[in-house]
């Protein structure tokens, strides 16, 4: 089963991410935690390059290239192998964030995410966990962690709601696939649906 976790900056997706793969692991079950970009060392080499340093440093396009030359790596490298050894994988972020993120903050470029993603990764996932997050709360929880890398943090409350709806509309888009699930709440709460919607699929 390949399953990912998407939702805007401080929406709880990544401690949610784990928490359900403690959950299956507690289970026996075998749990392959990965996270984009990244997730492969190739594709963590292109995280760098491109979530470090000036962020004018590439144009809108040259991005989308790269977020979609490392998601090739990861999920040649990571992901397909783990599948096909009958393991679950949970993926932190994947395709539906280069849709929302880079197919949306820098002018529309959504069918030029899609046309790449249908030439070079053409997978979608089998379930996708979207942790909804009203946009001001998710700032103010991804402005206290910022680190060195988190130059697109300074998206801004605008961009943040732009992103959120624009989640929304990606799970009314992939209905077959998507569950939303409401991040506002305590985070056991949130885990323990999650640990439910995994559950059903599992059977
Ligand atoms: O999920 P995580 O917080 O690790 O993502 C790191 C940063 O990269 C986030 O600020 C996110 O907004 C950004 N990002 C992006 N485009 C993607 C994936 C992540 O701009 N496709």
């Amino acid at each position: 089963l390949f399953l990912t976790f998407e939702g805007i900056d401080g929406s709880g997706k990544s401690t949610q991410a784990r928490r359900l793969a403690d959950h299956l692991q507690a289970q026996g079950r075998d749990v392959v935690l990965t996270r984009e970009p990244g997730g492969s060392p190739g594709a963590e080499e292109i995280r760098r390059l491109v979530l470090e340093g000036d962020p004018d440093r590439w144009s809108a396009e040259t991005e989308i290239l790269l977020f979609t030359a490392a998601r090739r790596d990861h999920l040649e490298r990571t992901i397909l192998p783990a599948l096909e050894a009958g393991k679950v994988v949970i993926c932190d972020r994947f395709a539906d964030s280069t849709r929302m993120y880079q197919g949306l903050s820098r002018g529309d470029l959504r069918a030029l995410v899609d046309q790449l993603h249908g030439l070079m990764i053409g997978r979608e996932p089998d379930l996708t966990i979207l942790v909804d997050m009203d946009p001001e709360t998710g700032l103010s929880r991804a402005k206290g962690r910022q680190g060195t890398e988190e130059r697109f943090e300074d998206f801004g409350p605008e961009l943040q709601r732009k992103m959120r709806a624009g989640f929304l509309a990606l799970a009314d888009e992939f209905t077959d696939r998507f569950h939303v699930i409401d991040g506002n709440r305590d985070m056991d709460t949130v885990a323990r649906d999650i640990a439910g919607v995994v559950e059903q699929a599992l059977v």
